[in-house]
């Protein structure tokens, strides 16, 4: 099976869904199992965030969004543990986590011109293919020509849980609370003007509201073995 190797290493996997389906497991566990890289790209919206947070641009302020998406450089480096994300320069990968980071990555998103600057440096990192990118519009909009897409959905009450359960073993915020922003922002990138999430018509649908995360990944697995002949 020579060959199925050789063009796994130019493929492009795309991974979109909503906020807790469990993208980011399937995405890590496939690039190590096809020797890929495996780029976050909502880690760039969050960096991008965090950087009009800092400059004290308002998550509404479309023009002043646009001058600094044209004026910034935002890397994303594959590392075991996860992408490290290094905004115009600087490691800020511990920064992106926060509520007033995510909240602000999900509003400052919707803008277009934001977008294409985030689609452009992600077009940039996968030229050479070799990837699995999971993030909102990778099958519909950055690599509309991906080999693999998979949209991975689940109920929203699903996926809340999973995000609860990943704050640890005391969380701070109340579980509806958690549910209650998943379900918000889900809202806004499903609605938004410019790329809303949603499933490529080529994309193939998991929906892993009653499969563990391992039946998730060997379904995508499958799915990948499949493309590849
Ligand atoms: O995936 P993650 O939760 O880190 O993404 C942060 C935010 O960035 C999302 O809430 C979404 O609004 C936005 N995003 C996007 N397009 C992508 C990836 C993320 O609009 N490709």
């Amino acid at each position: 099976m020579g060959t199925d190797l050789a063009s796994a290493q130019q493929l492009i996997i795309a991974i979109d869904g909503p906020a807790g389906a469990g993208k980011s497991t399937v995405a890590r566990t496939l690039a190590g199992r096809f020797g890929l890289l495996n780029l976050e790209s909502g880690a760039m919206y969050r960096a991008f965030a965090l950087k009009a947070l800092r400059a004290s641009v308002a998550v509404s302020d479309s023009a002043r969004l646009e001058a600094l998406a044209l004026d910034t450089e935002i890397r994303l480096e594959p590392t075991a543990e996860g992408n490290r994300v290094i905004l115009d320069g600087e490691d800020v990968t511990a920064l992106l986590r926060t509520p007033e980071v995510t909240e602000a990555a999900s509003r400052v998103s919707v803008y277009p011109p934001v977008r294409a600057r985030m689609v452009e440096l992600q077009q940039m990192m996968g030229a050479m293919g070799g990837v699995v990118m999971e993030g909102r519009d990778i099958g519909t909009v950055v690599f509309p020509n991906a080999e693999v897409k998979i949209f991975l959905d689940a109920a929203p009450e699903i996926r809340g849980e999973r995000r609860y359960a990943q704050l640890g073993p005391a969380p701070t915020v109340p579980a509806e609370e958690i549910v209650r922003d998943l379900r918000e922002r889900d809202e806004r990138d499903r609605n938004r003007a410019e790329s809303p999430l949603k499933a490529a018509e080529d994309a193939v649908i998991i929906d892993s509201t009653n499969l563990t995360l391992d039946e998730v990944v060997n379904e995508a697995e499958r799915i990948v073995r499949q493309r590849l002949g």
